[in-house]
């Protein structure tokens, strides 16, 4: 028989992998990356070539001190961009933003304009002005809003940002040049991830300065947040994907049985890398390079057909920026390769998902590292500072973290033993956990002279990034010079979590400023006494969120419940927590948010979980009927057909074995619409509702749990069909694709 999956086998199984036209040198080698890296980027070193030297001086000075930006500057970029572009054969340019949906929106408009000449007659030239560049209005009433806009205000702005270059993006025919942008309402009001992401920037700037300032660092003029995050995904055949709808779908396997081979021979991770995933990644490191996006480490990852990739860390806006763009061009690439690039958190059941560790650090304007340790007894000082910051943030705004990594997909693969809890906590090494607890005790006090050395503050071995040990079960792992917060779901914009984490810190920071000048008084040769007496305080007032075991174990979840530290295990649970005032009013304080704001985000966030958990159960409904139920029907025809010659020609008995199968098919198949049943009923009762959180708890504590058990017995059938008439791929061919 020749179904389309054994076809697909076939067709997969003679696949090659894809060349692709990449720069060659003479002798045929291909051309170093230096040669093409930020080819297609309109970067500041191309700008300072192009823009008359004032009008560079004025851009570079709004970006390094936030001077507003002119009109002036604005025409004159935009001229040199229009220039730029066409001679690299861009026909239209899109202000390219990143609205609540979780994907990045363009609207793209052609540079070809009509333009009346001297004599009157009316000619076709390529034009851009300033203000064209300056914003744009696309029709806001498509995307979501969170209630925040009603439909007769549908107006919406989108604002050049000009601390992320513009570039070019590749269609099969030509070039668009984008402008990365924020996305707000007519009312001014935030609908997108970067506008929010700024202004924590903007705030963790603020008070770091103010604080930094307090500890004696008075020159320096502003922090930022850096960020480098290890994108992990699989790769999916695209004629496997194409075959289940559920792929195609809800972007994630609903239904299918375990494969025999899977991940327990723990071969994969570090693997030799399949050569058709390597043409991909060759491919897209092209296109990504040329984008200016520094990726630099490519690995198989644990389970099969998983793998990631990792630039070299950024400043937050633009690392976000060039993920999300990222993981764009990796989805188009893929497809050239006849794979799907799934960046789905769970996008199997059984084998480990896919997670987006979000390395974080701040650095000073002099490019000083925050949480780097330093060589001086000062710079030790301020490093641990920085890191009673840190765990102060996690521990005073652990539930808007939470719920910043929240979401129906990432509910799939938190806590389930691949990555971390839900539970946050942080994890420092064995040798600082012994430095803050030395501090938290405090005896040497009486000697505040020699109260720092005496710590072991003045002596801080430089902790080489290779000295610190590592947990890997930790959700914000400290690692030699900055933290990993790993709870971030691969297919999110880290842009969120990002914010909530830099305005935990500006929070922090803002507080821990307070309480230092408090203690300051008059003499300030007094200070290294009052920072450490600080630093005792707030070790030890954020104690509990400290913790080096293994955070996957049952007994951490008893002790962290011990603790007083918040459990929130799904995306409805973590939601309800975060709207209560005193978890999210930082945000409101830092001026992240306004509370108008927040609200919608929240709304967002609901609808969200309810329409995706929605899209599952139809979805699956739509497997079981159309799908499961007929092929069982029909090998329960083949078997029982098989019983009757059985026991009528052979007189096999009923309690025979193979009478026990024709009982356990026929069972199987009458469970399928008992389970179908429950969940149309529960879809069916979520129609008028009003009360979305509700709706998303019911979600969450009944339909899920319902799915799985419908799918448990699914997927036990399908190992008793005829495999040749089981038409959805199974896992074992969709991960075991060479
Ligand atoms: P590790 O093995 O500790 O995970 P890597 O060197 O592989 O470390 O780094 C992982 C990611 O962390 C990379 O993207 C890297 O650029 C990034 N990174 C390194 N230093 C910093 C920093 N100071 N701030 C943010 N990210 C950083
Ligand atoms: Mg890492």
């Amino acid at each position: 028989m020749n179904s389309p999956r054994s076809a697909a086998r076939l067709e997969i199984s003679t696949r090659q992998p894809r060349t692709f036209d990449a720069p060659r040198l003479p002798d045929g080698h291909r051309a170093p990356v230096s040669s093409y890296f930020g080819r297609h980027v309109l970067d500041l070193i191309k700008l300072r070539e192009k823009l008359p030297r004032e009008i560079y001086n004025a851009l570079v000075s709004t970006l390094r001190h936030n001077t507003p930006l002119t009109r002036e500057v604005a025409d004159s970029v935009a001229s040199v961009a229009r220039d730029w572009a066409v001679f690299h054969g861009a026909t239209h340019f899109t202000h390219w933003f990143q609205p609540m949906t979780g994907l990045t929106a363009e609207k793209h408009d052609s540079f070809a304009d009509l333009n009346v000449q001297i004599s009157g007659e009316l000619r076709v030239l390529e034009k851009f002005s300033g203000s064209q560049l300056w914003q744009s209005e696309p029709d806001a009433s498509s995307f979501p809003s969170g209630g925040m806009r009603s439909t007769f205000e549908a107006r919406g702005y989108t604002a050049w940002d000009p601390s992320s270059p513009m570039f070019l993006v590749e269609g099969a025919n030509g070039r668009t040049l984008c402008i990365p942008s924020a996305f707000i309402s007519y009312h001014g009001h935030s609908l997108d991830h970067k506008t929010p992401l700024l202004r924590s920037l903007d705030a963790l700037s603020r008070n770091a300065t103010a604080f930094l300032k307090l500890l004696g660092d008075v020159d320096v003029k502003s922090v930022s947040a850096t960020l480098g995050c290890e994108q992990e995904y699989f790769l999916v055949d695209r004629t496997h994907h194409a075959l289940r709808p559920d792929f195609v779908l809800a972007e994630r396997t609903l239904l299918g049985a375990t494969s025999a081979r899977h991940q327990q021979f723990e071969d994969h991770y570090f693997g030799s890398i399949p050569a058709r995933a390597l043409a991909f990644m060759e491919e897209m490191e092209y296109e990504l390079y040329r984008l200016g996006i520094p990726v630099r480490t490519r690995h198989n990852e644990v389970a099969p057909m998983q793998f990631e990739m990792a630039p070299i860390f950024e400043d937050v806006n633009l690392a976000n920026d060039h993920n999300v763009l990222a993981m764009d061009v990796a989805r188009r690439v893929a497809l050239r390769h006849d794979f799907v690039c799934a960046l789905h958190e769970k996008p199997y059941a059984g084998i480990n998902g896919s997670g987006k560790h979000c390395n974080w650090s701040m650095a000073t304007d002099r490019g000083e590292n925050l949480l780097d340790p330093g060589k001086t007894p000062h710079q030790n000082l301020r490093f641990l500072a920085f890191l009673a910051v840190c765990l102060k943030a996690v521990h005073d705004h652990s539930v808007a973290l939470r719920w910043s990594v929240s979401g129906a997909n990432n509910d799939l693969r938190l806590g389930a033993n691949e990555a971390p809890p839900a539970i946050l906590s942080a994890f420092v090494g064995e040798q600082l956990t012994d430095v803050i607890e030395r501090l938290m005790k405090g005896e040497a006090a009486k000697d505040p002279e020699h109260f720092l050395l005496e710590m072991g503050v003045g002596k801080l071995p430089t902790l080489a990034k290779d000295n610190t040990d590592r947990n890997r079960t930790s959700p914000f792992a400290f690692t030699g010079n900055k933290f990993e917060f790993r709870a971030v779901g691969s297919a999110m914009n880290c842009a969120v979590p990002m914010t909530v984490l830099n305005a935990a810190a500006a929070s922090a920071l803002r507080e821990m400023a307070d309480r230092l000048k408090a203690k300051l008084g008059s003499d300030p040769k007094q200070r290294d006494q009052a920072v450490a007496e600080l630093l005792r305080e707030v070790f030890t007032e954020t104690a509990s969120v400290r913790f080096e075991g293994n955070n996957y174990s049952d007994e951490w979840k008893a002790e962290a419940a011990r603790r007083g530290l918040p459990n929130l295990s799904d995306t409805p649970s973590a939601l309800a927590a975060a709207m209560k005032p005193e978890h999210h009013g930082f945000l409101v304080k830092e001026a992240v948010f306004s509370q108008l704001e927040m609200d919608a985000r929240f709304n967002v966030a609901a609808e969200r979980y309810l329409k995706q958990v929605t899209l599952e159960a139809e979805t699956l409904l739509d497997l079981l009927n159309g799908t499961v139920v007929p092929a069982v029907e029909c090998q329960l025809e083949v078997t029982g057909a098989a019983w009757r010659v059985m026991s009528e020609a052979a007189g096999t008995a009923k309690g025979s074995a193979y009478g026990k199968r024709v009982i356990a098919l026929a069972g199987g198949l009458e469970s399928l619409p008992d389970g179908i049943a429950k969940i149309q009923a529960f879809l069916d009762g979520l129609h008028g509702g009003h009360d979305e959180l509700a709706a998303c708890r019911t979600l969450a504590s009944q339909m899920r749990p319902l799915m799985q058990q419908v799918r448990a017995n699914a997927d036990r059938l399908e190992s008793w069909v005829d495999d040749e008439r089981w038409p959805l791929p199974k896992y074992r061919e969709m991960l075991f694709v060479k």
